[in-house]
């Protein structure tokens, strides 16, 4: 059996419950060494065999995983933050399926939700931004040209940029040519959860000058929005005069603080 297991950002007590039950019971683990935190690996058993993937293949991995299961043996494949996110994990899977070798996925907690906490930070702001656009620079790998960060800038959401910190310059050019103001406030997290984790605010004009500046060109999260210096409007969900599905308004006569009648009825439709 093979498990795809998310690490989480780093902090090692920040791997699921399940996640670190299957590092317990796993017989080899294959761990993407250049972002998991090897103190994880801390709780592997003495006989659990160790591959780090940041010196393999593609290839390499499969065969490793090929050979456990001809041994009848479980294996752990423990990719950084959440294994959806710029994980490489689909290719992995694919070469499973092929072989008909089962598979199960546990999720993990991803370095922007690690960001998020270390900025101390709600990306979603009514009245500012509700949604959140994960994306990258494009670098290496290439980006679809309806996906580039100067089309998507046109939505004004808040955006979390992975993978682009060492892409600072192309990131302001982009965002500008696409519509961004100079002073759009912008964080970095670098190592999110880590003992050495550092956060810098700047504005989307000054990003290239501050990363340079603070020497970070990797590791790092870039955070875009307004949400960064907005507190936004109240929410409807915990408004005194506001019905829920769980709760009634103290005064139900009375309008919402924006003078509009309230909306759908359960909080899933409120929030
Ligand atoms: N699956 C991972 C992302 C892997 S891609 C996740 O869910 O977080 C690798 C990129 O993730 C890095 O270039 C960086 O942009 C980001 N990253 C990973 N861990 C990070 C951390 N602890 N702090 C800030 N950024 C991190």
């Amino acid at each position: 059996m093979v498990y795809f297991v998310g690490a989480g950002p780093g902090a090692e007590d920040l791997i699921t419950v399940r996640g670190q039950r299957l590092i317990r019971q796993a017989d080899v683990i294959i761990y993407a060494g250049s972002l998991v935190n090897p103190r994880l690996l801390e709780e592997a058993g003495e006989r659990c065999e160790i591959y780090d993937s940041a010196y393999m293949t593609l290839e390499e991995v499969i065969a490793v995983i090929v050979q456990a299961e001809e041994r009848g043996l479980s294996t752990v494949r423990l990719h950084t933050g959440d294994p959806s996110l710029y994980g490489a994990i689909r290719e992995q899977m694919d070469a499973l399926d092929e072989r008909g070798i089962f598979y199960e996925v546990c999720p993990g907690v991803s370095s922007f939700c690690g960001a998020a906490a270390a900025l101390k930070l709600e990306y979603t702001l009514p009245e500012v931004s509700q949604s959140v656009i994960i994306t990258r620079a494009e670098g290496r790998t290439p980006v679809p040209g309806r996906e580039s960060l100067r089309s998507l800038a046109a939505h004004q959401s808040t955006m979390i940029l992975f993978l682009s910190a060492g892409l600072a310059e192309k990131v302001r050019e982009e965002l500008l040519a696409g519509g961004c103001e100079p002073d759009t406030p912008v964080a970095v997290v670098y190592k999110a959860t880590w003992p050495e984790e550092r956060t810098l605010r700047t504005t989307l004009d000054a990003l290239p000058r501050e990363l340079s500046r603070a020497g970070i060109s990797k590791t790092a999260l870039i955070v875009v929005g307004n949400v960064l210096n907005k507190s936004g409007a109240r929410s409807r969900l915990y408004a005194p005069n506001f019905t829920t599905g769980y709760r009634r308004a103290r005064d139900p006569e009375e309008k919402d603080p924006e003078g509009k009648e309230p909306e759908g009825r359960g909080p899933e439709e409120r929030q």
